[in-house]
């Protein structure tokens, strides 16, 4: 008997693992993947880490969290600052005063700020309700309509009065010229890439890949005292209240003869014409210098099974299944559920890390 059986080993699971671990419990984690580290893992390939299940910077402005990783691994200074192309156009993102600069010709934060209210008092909006609404306050007509409304469309295969405000709430709106995509005290890659991470966390933690916890559940639930399960909610459950929705993305990925193809990690494609939502140069996240380039075009499409569940898609409806689903997971204490899929929620890294600690502290 373990004491804790962890369905998943993506970073809730291996985070809860390291900290139960370090205070004497035994652990079993499982995995249906062939690798361990579940939507972090990077793939080696001629010398670049390919982040296999799209881009991810580390950032966050807890102290905790920062110490807690950089203790495992030490981080590169990698700061993320994507750009848009909109039919053959390029801006910079986040919206700033480089975006306002390219598109209105403003050059001062008064003028900037001048041309978002003049277009959100067109809108006539007061109270948000929906995505649009929200960026139209946020940042006007124009930016909504080349650097938002499509993309967010093709990434979400749903319109963007159906879709909930906070998802471009997270996004930083600023009044100066920075590029800089977070907000965060803290940001990075892991020197030598995510997979050092995933190994300190699971250093002498039994992990078993290619094991899929649906196949033989009695089994499996014979094996610990308790279970952390990440995988998904509803799945667990059987599915017996119905489905929620998740979107996937699918990678094109190729080598190219070039040691520089786009001159940064990530450039998002804004236009509906191109059917990927945005192209990741891999090398550019730990500044590679190899004679060639790697790079995958992101296409984005609604779950089915069989694919990965990527983002959960929590709009009115799916949210509301979800509680349902959470009802009958609060009545059974014998299981943590956590992470993106099991708590049903569009989570950062950092904040999975600080639920994981949070979880194994309240117990
Ligand atoms: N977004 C957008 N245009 C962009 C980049 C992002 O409209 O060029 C919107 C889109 O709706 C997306 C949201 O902002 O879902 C959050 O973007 P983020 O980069 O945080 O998404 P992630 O990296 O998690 O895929």
């Amino acid at each position: 008997m373990y004491d804790y059986l962890i369905v998943g080993s993506g970073l809730f699971g291996i985070t809860f693992a390291r900290q139960a671990h370090d205070c004497g419990k035994s652990c079993l984690v499982i995995d249906k993947r062939p690798h361990s580290g579940g939507n972090i893992y990077c793939r080696e390939t001629e010398g670049i880490n390919v982040h296999t299940y799209g881009p991810h910077i580390f950032h966050t402005s807890n102290r905790s969290v920062w110490d807690f990783v950089s203790s495992l691994v030490e981080f590169n200074r990698y700061t993320n600052q994507p750009v848009a192309v909109y039919k053959g156009r390029l801006f910079n993102l986040p919206f700033n005063m480089n975006t306002f600069h390219a598109l209105w010709g403003v050059k001062t934060p008064a003028e900037a700020r001048a041309k978002i209210e003049e277009q959100r008092r067109e809108a006539g909006i007061t109270e948000p309700r929906n995505l649009e609404e929200q960026a139209v306050c946020l940042v006007g007509r124009d930016i909504y309509e080349i650097l938002i409304k499509e993309y967010t469309e093709k990434q979400w295969g749903r319109k963007c009065c159906e879709l909930p405000a906070f998802i471009i709430r997270r996004l930083p709106v600023r009044f100066t010229f920075d590029n800089n995509y977070f907000n965060d005290l803290f940001q990075g890659v892991p020197t030598g890439g995510y997979n050092r991470l995933t190994d300190a966390l699971l250093s002498g933690i039994e992990c078993r890949c290619n094991t899929d916890f649906f196949e033989n559940r009695p089994y499996f639930e014979g094996l610990a005292e308790r279970i952390v399960f990440t995988g998904k909610i509803d799945e667990y459950y059987g599915y017996r209240f119905g489905r929620l929705e998740y979107r996937s993305v699918r990678f094109e990925t190729e080598t190219l003869d070039t040691d520089n193809y786009q001159g940064n990690a990530i450039v998002n494609y804004t236009s509906a014409e191109v059917p990927y939502t945005r192209i990741i140069e891999h090398k550019h996240f730990e500044f590679g210098t190899q004679p060639h380039s790697i790079i995958s075009r992101e296409y984005s499409s609604e779950w089915a099974e069989g694919a990965e569940a990527f983002y959960p898609v929590n709009d009115e409806k799916n949210n509301a299944l979800y509680r349902r689903y959470r009802e009958l997971a609060l009545r059974e204490p014998r299981v943590i559920f956590g992470g993106r899929l099991a708590e049903y929620k569009y989570y950062d890294m950092d904040k999975v890390i600080e639920s994981a600690m949070q979880a194994h502290g309240a117990i």
